[in-house]
């Protein structure tokens, strides 16, 4: 057996449900083929949901905080990975080469275990070599820097033909046991203009065509009986309306701020790191070389805490307090705490229910967590606050924000009419369409990984987020 992982990044699953019903006028002829033969499945996404990050739990099955990658950008506060001034992380750039070895290197990617494998365009690549990726070429690299600076999107569509043809000739050819392929045009398209424009349509119609050629050519290999196809994304999308610039709020308020571009910022109290645009880890005290954790914070940093929750723009503030509590506050909905121990999630009120659960949970499993908030504004949001809450990488505060609203002003090549990153169930749902029927419920994107080591005939790993679903 092999996998094919396609990644359609940034795509939202209503728009992949209502393109693949069943039909003749299917919108996306090829992915509603491969739905009616297999099933298609709304999963969550980890918390932040954004590109790189967020690969991390197909590739990996474990959630972006355990694994040491808690955001876009973050602030190396024990300068253990970014060991010069200013110490601060964006894997947007030249930076993006540290991904893989910032991720926790004792736990092994699907790359490394699987018995061959081909990468194409993840960012996240660990224990991919030369011959076995694209992306990482310079002829690629450079096309793709090209398209990225000069906000180009139409070449963003045109790089996704150029990766599939690529990938599907090296797969009919190589035949590796895992491939994971992302088409990145949808999500450029989703930011430009929205993730119902026709820009999106046509990059859409794109990843549509690529699967189909794509199966064309496995099948005329004789290949089709022994592969497995799964389409996935990283994230959702939702239009924004308005930018609210966290790194200028910050300053406003009387903090010298370390935020890119702006880095060399001397003697910076706060450093703001946004991811996606939609969320925001806030460390302060940049002086400590661990994090304090809120008690021993909140007398000095109350006051910003509350200037942030007075926007419009922000609708949660997470708070960790410990390595296994976290505070969350919003302005209209009251505060709560989620405490996370050995796999166990409880989370009761403050004074009101952030979340709008309804009710209060006490000790239950991640898979309870999951349901009791399934259909809420903010699918698994316990399971997700506590996990990146937990990583010693994380903001002070970690900040989420409202539907609509984004929190950098400018600074971006493409233009961000729509943003993702945040809690919100817009951004945090996402497809797995599979071309067979599976025996579990695929939940979260950590699924897919444990799933693909039982479908490879490879043994289960340990200490994973995610269970498999076949
Ligand atoms: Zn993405």
């Amino acid at each position: 057996m092999s996998l094919i992982l396609l990644v359609a990044d940034g795509a939202r699953f209503d728009t992949i449900d209502a393109g693949t019903r069943a039909g003749q006028s299917a919108s996306l002829p090829s992915l509603a083929r491969l739905r009616a033969e297999g099933a298609l499945y709304p999963v969550t996404t980890a918390f932040p949901s954004v590109t790189g990050v967020a690969y991390a739990p197909f590739l990996t099955g474990r959630f972006p905080g355990p694994s040491g990658l808690p955001g876009l950008r973050w602030y190396d506060r024990a300068h253990t990975r970014c060991r010069r001034f200013p110490y601060a992380r964006s894997y947007l750039g030249a930076e993006m080469r540290h991904l893989d070895e910032d991720l926790d290197p004792s736990h092994p990617t699907l790359f490394e275990l699987a018995p061959s494998r081909w990468n194409a365009m993840s960012m996240l690549g660990r224990g991919t070599a030369r011959g076995e990726r694209l992306g990482r070429d310079v002829r690629t690299l450079a096309r793709a820097a090209y398209t990225h600076w000069s906000g180009d999107v139409g070449g963003w569509i045109k790089l996704d033909e150029y990766v599939a043809r690529v990938s599907t000739a090296h797969i009919v050819e190589h035949r590796p046991a895992f491939a994971c392929i992302a088409l990145l045009g949808l999500d450029k398209a989703s930011h430009s203009e929205g993730h119902e424009s026709p820009l999106a349509r046509r990059a859409l119609a794109g990843i549509d065509a690529a699967v189909g050629q794509l199966r064309a050519a496995v099948e005329r290999a004789g290949m089709w009986d022994d592969t497995h196809l799964w389409i996935v994304s990283d994230h959702g999308h939702s239009l924004v309306h308005a930018h609210d610039d966290l790194a200028a709020l910050v300053r406003e308020s009387g903090h010298r701020v370390l935020a890119h571009p702006w880095l060399f910022t001397r003697g910076a109290e706060v450093a703001v790191m946004v991811s996606g645009n939609a969320m925001a880890h806030l460390y302060v005290e940049l002086e400590r070389r661990e994090r304090a954790g809120w008690i021993a914070l909140r007398e000095r940093w109350d006051p910003l805490v509350r200037t942030l929750l007075a926007r419009d723009s922000v609708d949660m503030v997470m708070l960790p307090l410990d390595d296994t509590r976290t505070e969350v506050r919003t302005r209209d909905r009251g505060s709560a705490t989620i405490v996370a121990v050995n796999g166990r999630y409880s989370y009761s009120t403050i004074d009101g229910d952030p979340l709008g659960l309804g009710l209060e949970l006490a000790n239950v499993t991640a898979t309870d967590a999951y349901e009791a908030l399934v259909g809420s504004a903010y699918p698994d949001a316990i399971v997700q606050i506590a996990q990146l809450s937990s990583s010693a990488r994380s903001g002070d505060i970690i900040v989420s924000a409202a539907p609509g609203w984004d929190f950098r002003e400018k600074w971006e090549p493409v233009k961000h009419a729509s943003a993702h990153g945040s809690l919100h169930r817009d951004q945090m749902l996402v497809p797995l369409l599979t071309n067979r029927t599976v025996r579990g419920i695929p939940r979260r994107t950590t699924d897919v990984m444990p799933s693909a080591l039982h479908l490879l005939g490879l043994p289960g790993a340990r200490d994973l987020d995610g269970e498999s679903f076949l």
